[in-house]
């Protein structure tokens, strides 16, 4: 276990770990510039969290389900919600094991930035419950069924680098320049605030300006 490093002002949110992934522009203008939009995939990602809510509640002797579960680890600087969380007790109360679960819209097709964010909830969990888990759980809405992910070394080691990348972005404190792709761009919430092609060609007339008149600048 890391020793404790982080306050509570220094959390980062682990719902910022998909938007650093979607795209490191989106997320600085969404975490340091405070931007915000809504666009279809964010309602109807919100929407299925609300549905996730409403859903049966099981619990036995020695199993129970915590929904919408705030976690947190201040050895890691993670904040954040697991969408379900599944708990088995051995007989004298103990925790035998603990599994978050992650609802997805539509079919399997869980991606890196997927996986890295259910280990991220699994990181706040050891901390918080004191327990190692080794697998956490995909819930895809469409097909009503599950997929498991392993909590490995390779996938603890993967979500730690990306968590250092964003921490070093975070402390720069700067926006990264558009780099315009239609695949994501036309997807994304903050096309408009971005203006990631009339953003992207100013800054190339600006760099292809400072590159013509080099020698100009040289002399002063
Ligand atoms: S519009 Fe494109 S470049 Fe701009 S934040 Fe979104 S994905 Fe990134």
């Amino acid at each position: 276990m890391k020793s404790i490093t982080y306050s509570e002002d220094q959390l980062l949110p682990i719902s910022a770990i998909a938007h650093f992934c979607y795209c490191e522009r989106r997320y600085a203008l969404i975490h340091l510039e405070q931007l915000w939009a809504e666009n279809r995939f964010t309602v109807e990602g919100e929407i299925l969290h609300e549905r996730v809510h409403a859903e049966h509640h099981e619990s036995r002797k020695y199993f129970r389900q915590e929904y919408s579960m705030a976690v947190r680890s201040l050895a890691w600087g993670l904040i954040g919600k697991c969408d379900l969380v599944e708990l088995w007790l051995n007989k004298d109360g103990s925790r035998q094991k603990v599994s978050p679960v992650e609802f997805k819209r539509g079919r399997k097709k869980e991606s890196d930035v997927d996986r890295v964010q259910l280990c991220a909830q699994a990181l706040c969990l050891e901390e918080m419950l004191g327990v190692t888990i080794e697998s956490g759980q995909f819930y895809y809405w469409q097909e009503h069924r599950r997929s498991d992910v392993l909590i490995d070394q390779a996938l603890r080691e993967v979500t730690i680098g990306l968590l250092e990348r964003i921490r070093a972005l975070q402390d720069s404190g700067q926006t990264p320049q558009a780099e315009y792709e239609k695949r994501k761009c036309d997807n994304c919430s903050l096309v408009d605030s971005c203006m990631p092609k009339s953003t992207n060609a100013r800054a190339k007339q600006v760099e292809r300006f400072i590159q013509n008149n080099l020698h100009l600048i040289k002399e002063l």
